[in-house]
C-alpha cells in the first residue's frame, strides 16, 4: 500500500539564489541549475534527507528551506 510513501517539500527563493552551486554539490539528485543558473528542485526525494539538510545549510545565501517533511518507517 502507498502508506510507505515519503514526501518532502523544498523551497528555493530565486531572489536569494546566486547560483553558487553548493546545493548541487551536496545533493546532486535533488537540485540542478536552470538556464538562469538558479537552483531548481528536480526531485525532492532525490537524495537522503541528511544530504538535503547539508545542502540547505551550505547555501551561502539561505535561499533553500525544507518546508515540509514526512517520512515513515
Ligand atoms: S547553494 Fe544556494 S545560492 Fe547556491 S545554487 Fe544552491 S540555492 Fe542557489
Amino acid at each position: 500500500m502507498p502508506d510507505q510513501e515519503r514526501t518532502r517539500e523544498i523551497a528555493v527563493d530565486r531572489e536569494l539564489c546566486m547560483g553558487s552551486g553548493m546545493c548541487i554539490v551536496y545533493a546532486p539528485g535533488t537540485f540542478a541549475h536552470d538556464e538562469a543558473t538558479k537552483a531548481i528542485v528536480i526531485d525532492p526525494m532525490g537524495d537522503a534527507i541528511d544530504a538535503v539538510r547539508i545542502a540547505i545549510e551550505a547555501c551561502p545565501t539561505g535561499a533553500l528551506s525544507l518546508t515540509s517533511e514526512e517520512e515513515r518507517g
